[in-house]
Protein backbone atom coordinates (compact mmCIF):
# COMPACT_ATOMS: atom_id res chain seq x y z
CA UNK A 1 0.00 0.00 0.00
CA UNK A 2 1.17 3.62 -0.54
CA UNK A 3 2.25 5.69 2.12
CA UNK A 4 0.14 8.47 1.49
CA UNK A 5 -2.67 6.02 1.99
CA UNK A 6 -0.97 4.18 5.14
CA UNK A 7 -0.95 8.12 6.36
CA UNK A 8 -4.73 8.70 5.92
CA UNK A 9 -5.59 5.50 7.52
CA UNK A 10 -3.12 6.91 10.04
CA UNK A 11 -5.11 10.29 10.35
CA UNK A 12 -8.24 8.33 10.69
CA UNK A 13 -7.11 6.89 13.91
CA UNK A 14 -6.08 10.19 15.14
CA UNK A 15 -9.89 11.56 14.80
CA UNK A 16 -11.40 8.58 16.28
CA UNK A 17 -8.79 9.05 19.68
CA UNK A 18 -10.51 11.24 22.22
CA UNK A 19 -9.86 15.25 21.90
CA UNK A 20 -8.08 15.57 24.41
CA UNK A 21 -5.35 13.71 23.16
CA UNK A 22 -2.76 16.60 22.04
CA UNK A 23 -1.65 16.25 18.33
CA UNK A 24 -3.99 13.13 17.82
CA UNK A 25 -4.09 13.43 14.50
CA UNK A 26 -0.59 13.84 13.92
CA UNK A 27 0.25 11.25 15.93
CA UNK A 28 -2.23 8.97 13.90
CA UNK A 29 -0.77 10.51 10.61
CA UNK A 30 2.87 10.30 11.43
CA UNK A 31 3.04 7.00 13.02
CA UNK A 32 0.94 6.05 10.27
CA UNK A 33 3.66 6.11 7.99
CA UNK A 34 6.15 5.70 9.96
CA UNK A 35 6.90 1.87 9.21
CA UNK A 36 7.74 2.63 5.47
CA UNK A 37 10.49 4.81 6.75
CA UNK A 38 12.83 2.14 6.76
CA UNK A 39 11.64 2.03 2.79
CA UNK A 40 12.25 5.13 1.53
CA UNK A 41 15.72 5.47 3.32
CA UNK A 42 17.30 2.03 3.23
CA UNK A 43 14.88 -0.50 0.76
CA UNK A 44 14.73 1.89 -2.68
CA UNK A 45 17.55 3.96 -2.85
CA UNK A 46 19.71 0.28 -2.44
CA UNK A 47 17.59 -1.17 -5.18
CA UNK A 48 17.73 2.16 -7.04
CA UNK A 49 21.79 1.57 -7.29
CA UNK A 50 21.47 -2.39 -7.81
CA UNK A 51 19.40 -1.74 -10.34
CA UNK A 52 21.87 0.99 -11.85
CA UNK A 53 19.04 3.88 -11.95
CA UNK A 54 20.40 7.48 -12.67
CA UNK A 55 18.15 8.33 -9.94
CA UNK A 56 18.95 5.71 -6.85
CA UNK A 57 16.22 5.29 -6.09
CA UNK A 58 14.07 1.89 -7.24
CA UNK A 59 10.73 1.30 -8.80
CA UNK A 60 8.20 -1.75 -7.90
CA UNK A 61 9.66 -3.25 -10.84
CA UNK A 62 12.94 -3.61 -9.52
CA UNK A 63 11.65 -6.01 -7.01
CA UNK A 64 10.76 -8.84 -9.02
CA UNK A 65 13.88 -8.18 -11.65
CA UNK A 66 16.19 -8.27 -8.41
CA UNK A 67 14.81 -10.62 -6.15
CA UNK A 68 18.12 -11.16 -4.21
CA UNK A 69 17.17 -8.21 -2.21
CA UNK A 70 14.98 -9.93 -0.44
CA UNK A 71 18.30 -11.37 1.92
CA UNK A 72 19.87 -8.04 1.91
CA UNK A 73 19.55 -6.38 5.10
CA UNK A 74 17.53 -3.12 3.76
CA UNK A 75 15.32 -5.17 2.73
CA UNK A 76 15.41 -7.21 6.36
CA UNK A 77 14.87 -3.91 8.12
CA UNK A 78 11.54 -3.06 6.15
CA UNK A 79 10.62 -6.69 7.22
CA UNK A 80 11.74 -5.50 10.85
CA UNK A 81 9.57 -2.52 10.62
CA UNK A 82 6.65 -4.79 9.66
CA UNK A 83 6.39 -7.17 12.02
CA UNK A 84 3.70 -7.53 14.26
CA UNK A 85 6.52 -9.02 17.36
CA UNK A 86 8.62 -5.87 16.68
CA UNK A 87 5.22 -3.71 17.17
CA UNK A 88 4.39 -5.77 20.40
CA UNK A 89 8.27 -5.01 21.87
CA UNK A 90 8.24 -1.27 20.72
CA UNK A 91 4.52 -0.09 21.80
CA UNK A 92 2.94 -2.60 24.34
CA UNK A 93 5.65 -1.57 27.18
CA UNK A 94 4.12 1.71 26.46
CA UNK A 95 0.54 0.87 26.11
CA UNK A 96 -0.48 2.49 29.63
CA UNK A 97 1.53 5.68 29.51
CA UNK A 98 -1.10 8.14 27.70
CA UNK A 99 -3.42 8.16 25.20
CA UNK A 100 -1.12 9.34 22.79
CA UNK A 101 0.85 6.13 23.34
CA UNK A 102 -2.54 4.24 22.76
CA UNK A 103 -2.59 6.63 19.74
CA UNK A 104 0.38 6.13 18.29
CA UNK A 105 1.02 2.50 18.46
CA UNK A 106 -2.90 1.63 17.13
CA UNK A 107 -1.75 3.95 14.33
CA UNK A 108 1.31 1.69 14.06
CA UNK A 109 -0.76 -1.64 13.95
CA UNK A 110 -2.83 0.03 11.79
CA UNK A 111 -0.26 0.31 9.35
CA UNK A 112 0.64 -3.16 9.39
CA UNK A 113 -2.29 -4.83 9.57
CA UNK A 114 -3.13 -2.57 5.98
CA UNK A 115 -0.28 -4.52 4.50
CA UNK A 116 -0.96 -8.03 5.52
CA UNK A 117 -3.33 -8.49 2.41
CA UNK A 118 -0.99 -6.33 -0.32
CA UNK A 119 2.11 -8.06 -0.24
CA UNK A 120 1.85 -11.82 -1.90
CA UNK A 121 4.20 -14.41 -2.80
CA UNK A 122 8.19 -14.16 -1.50
CA UNK A 123 7.57 -10.49 -1.19
CA UNK A 124 4.93 -11.13 1.92
CA UNK A 125 4.99 -9.85 5.18
CA UNK A 126 6.59 -11.61 7.95
CA UNK A 127 4.25 -10.55 11.01
CA UNK A 128 6.42 -12.89 13.36
CA UNK A 129 9.69 -11.51 12.06
CA UNK A 130 12.50 -12.69 12.99
CA UNK A 131 11.16 -16.05 13.23
CA UNK A 132 10.78 -16.52 9.66
CA UNK A 133 6.99 -17.40 8.55
CA UNK A 134 5.97 -15.36 5.36
CA UNK A 135 2.28 -14.66 5.60
CA UNK A 136 1.36 -14.57 1.49
CA UNK A 137 -1.97 -11.37 1.43
CA UNK A 138 -4.27 -11.58 -1.47
CA UNK A 139 -2.93 -9.09 -3.91
CA UNK A 140 -0.30 -6.79 -4.40
CA UNK A 141 -1.15 -3.09 -4.07
CA UNK A 142 2.92 -2.17 -4.28
CA UNK A 143 3.11 -3.32 -7.71
CA UNK A 144 -0.06 -0.93 -8.95
CA UNK A 145 0.48 1.88 -11.11
CA UNK A 146 -0.19 5.14 -10.45
CA UNK A 147 -4.43 5.41 -11.53
CA UNK A 148 -5.55 2.82 -8.77
CA UNK A 149 -3.18 4.10 -6.74
CA UNK A 150 -4.64 7.67 -6.47
CA UNK A 151 -8.37 5.71 -6.33
CA UNK A 152 -6.91 4.82 -3.22
CA UNK A 153 -5.76 7.81 -1.56
CA UNK A 154 -9.32 9.63 -2.96
CA UNK A 155 -10.94 6.46 -1.20
CA UNK A 156 -8.69 6.78 1.98
CA UNK A 157 -10.03 10.59 1.97
CA UNK A 158 -13.36 10.10 1.86
CA UNK A 159 -13.23 7.36 4.54
CA UNK A 160 -11.77 10.38 6.64
CA UNK A 161 -14.24 13.03 5.78
CA UNK A 162 -17.13 10.79 6.87
CA UNK A 163 -15.10 9.72 9.53
CA UNK A 164 -14.56 13.19 10.76
CA UNK A 165 -18.38 14.11 10.38
CA UNK A 166 -19.34 10.71 12.40
CA UNK A 167 -17.18 12.35 15.32
CA UNK A 168 -19.17 15.32 15.54
CA UNK A 169 -22.06 12.70 16.63
CA UNK A 170 -19.91 9.85 18.25
CA UNK A 171 -18.10 11.21 21.53
CA UNK A 172 -16.55 9.99 24.07
CA UNK A 173 -17.34 10.16 27.90
CA UNK A 174 -14.78 12.58 28.32
CA UNK A 175 -16.23 14.76 25.39
CA UNK A 176 -19.35 14.51 26.74
CA UNK A 177 -18.85 15.74 30.09
CA UNK A 178 -17.20 18.84 28.70
CA UNK A 179 -19.85 19.76 26.68
CA UNK A 180 -23.22 19.31 28.43
CA UNK A 181 -24.45 22.03 30.35
CA UNK A 182 -23.49 22.76 34.52
CA UNK A 183 -26.04 20.80 36.69
CA UNK A 184 -27.58 23.27 38.19
ZN1 LIG B 1 4.42 -0.64 4.82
Amino acid sequence: MDTATHAIVGLIVGECAPKDVKHRRKIGLGFGMLPDLTNIIFVHPYLGWVAERTIPFAVPRDFLTHPEVLDHWTYHSWLLTHSLLFWALVFLPWWRRSKGHKVAALAYAAHLVADLPSHSGIYGLEPLYPIRFVFSGWFDAWLWPPAPIIASIVVALFSYVAVRRMRERILWPSERESTSPEPV
